[in-house]
């Protein structure tokens, strides 16, 4: 069992219909695409509640400045590598750079879309991740790609142009999931909306995720209800065989 999750920056859930690859994922995944995030819902903030299943008055992370926790929680990789496992991540927004601490990753793998542009560098991200993936390394491969946002943050949340990056997106998604074997589990996700030029706000705009799970043991083309960011910790600990933190308030989803 080895698990990827593939997040999309700033991917409404309302903006995916016409888009083959990701109904073809649908056909075989369990989903919601009404899952929610966390406030403020503001890059940064939303993967660390991702990766430490709290929200972000509980890791103190609350605008896209990383600030060192005061009551540490440990993250999903330090968990996973403390198990034995190994753990990977391919981004090009450099501030993810704090998601995991020191000493909890095989692999790292980091593209600029500011100097590359988000398109260039998500493509580049997906080579990379699939040379990556077909080694079989790492248990658990966490895979970023920035282009919906910053297409958003340009040109406003479901403009045409925004539809197009989640095209990009979705074309790169696909091929990572053409390359996997019958052993991977693929979680594609979101960290906020949008509305507008921007997010941040607490409302179904900024809040509502699409949560994709494909593979063991999820079974295909069923929707669920009530899904938060934060359970996606959990649950990839759980698809590991490995204990969720006693810390964490996210629930399994399995
Ligand atoms: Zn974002």
């Amino acid at each position: 069992m080895k698990v990827v999750l593939i997040l999309a920056d700033g991917m409404r859930p309302d903006a995916l219909d016409g888009i083959t690859e990701m109904q073809e994922m649908q056909k075989a995944a369990t989903y919601c695409l009404s899952a929610q995030t966390v406030m403020p819902s503001v890059t940064l903030p939303c993967h660390m509640s991702l990766f430490h299943s709290v929200d972000p008055d509980r890791h103190g992370t609350t605008t896209n400045v990383y600030m060192p926790q005061v009551r540490p929680i440990a993250g999903l990789c330090e968990v996973l590598t403390r198990a034995g496992k190994h753990c990977a991540v391919f981004y090009d927004w450099e501030e993810l750079r704090d998601l995991t601490r020191p000493g909890s990753l095989a692999k790292a793998c980091f593209r600029s879309g500011r100097v590359l542009s988000y398109p260039v560098s998500d493509a580049e991200l997906t080579d990379e991740a699939i040379r990556y993936l077909s080694k079989g390394e790492a248990d658990f491969t966490f895979v970023y790609m920035g282009d919906p946002d910053a297409t958003g943050h340009n040109h406003g949340w479901m403009s045409e142009e925004y539809r197009n990056s989640l095209r990009r997106v979705w074309r790169n998604i696909a091929r990572i999931r053409e390359s996997l074997g019958e052993e991977y589990t693929v979680i594609v996700t979101a960290d906020h909306g949008g509305h507008g030029r921007g997010h941040g706000a607490d409302i179904p705009e900024d809040m509502t995720i699409p949560v994709l799970l494909c593979g063991t043991p999820f079974a295909p083309d069923t929707a669920i209800e009530g899904v938060n960011i934060k359970d996606l910790a959990p649950t990839v600990a759980t698809l590991l065989g490995v204990t969720p933190d006693p810390w964490w308030e996210g629930k399994s989803l399995i």
